[in-house]
């Protein structure tokens, strides 16, 4: 899921950016109106969080701006004692609205939600040969046996399982687990593909997670391997 935050609160932005990004979702941060129209209207994003109170241009304004254009689904976040605008954002053409300050977990729910409703279901479970990865409760494991993974590691193989059969290279990784635009001097994701790799694949016959010289990782169940290093 690709989300785009739009939110001049410094503290609050930083902090969904982050959540977010480690929930294993790309995320953009827009911390004006004008930036979040522009942004919302020239890349695809499967759901906004647009905050109502922005300077320059506010929420409002930059929905109506994106539903001349586009259908993306739009959370909007409003203040506690501005019951008003709530109905004014849905009158607008938001598709939900949370009261600040809200929880973490809620947005992430009502995310999902819209995003499912946007667009095909994003399963709450992945399926990988015999591996379960449950995005909801945020566990893995390998038939019976569950896996003991950091969030890190978490993170990185959700990002993985979502794109199963995908190549994803080492500066993608990066970005979608990090956050950080990759340099090409540290072995960050080698390392931690190295350590997932052990408690995912160590103890079992059957590899999931392929290295693709040259290219970068792959997570698939395979029967053979022709020609790819495991
Ligand atoms: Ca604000």
């Amino acid at each position: 899921m690709r989300i785009l935050i739009v939110e001049d609160e410094v503290k609050t932005a930083d902090y969904l950016h982050r959540g977010l990004t480690e929930q294993g979702y790309a995320v953009d941060l827009a911390r004006n109106g004008v930036d979040g129209r522009h942004m919302a209207l020239t890349a695809d994003y499967d759901v906004l969080v647009l905050d109502v109170m922005l300077p320059g241009i506010d929420g409002f304004e930059v929905l109506q701006s994106i539903r001349a254009h586009k259908q993306t689904p739009v959370i909007m976040l409003t203040a506690r004692d501005r019951v008003n605008d709530r109905v004014h954002g849905l009158r607008a053409g938001a598709d939900d609205y949370l009261v600040k300050p809200f929880s973490f977990l809620e947005l992430v729910a009502r995310l999902q939600a819209l995003n499912r409703r946007g667009r095909a279901q994003e399963p709450l479970d992945l399926m990988v040969g015999d591996l379960h990865v449950d995005l909801l409760n945020r566990r893995a494991a390998r038939g019976a046996q569950r896996l003991d993974l950091t969030a890190k590691e978490f993170s990185l193989l959700a990002v993985l399982a979502r794109r199963q059969g995908e190549i994803l290279s080492k500066t993608s990784i990066a970005e979608m687990v990090w956050d950080i635009t990759f340099d090409t001097n540290t072995n960050v994701v080698e390392v931690a593909i190295k350590r997932l790799r052990d408690k995912l694949d160590g103890p079992f016959e059957r590899k999931l997670l392929h290295t693709i010289r040259g290219m970068g990782y792959v997570l698939e169940a395979r029967d053979e391997e022709p020609g790819i290093e495991p």
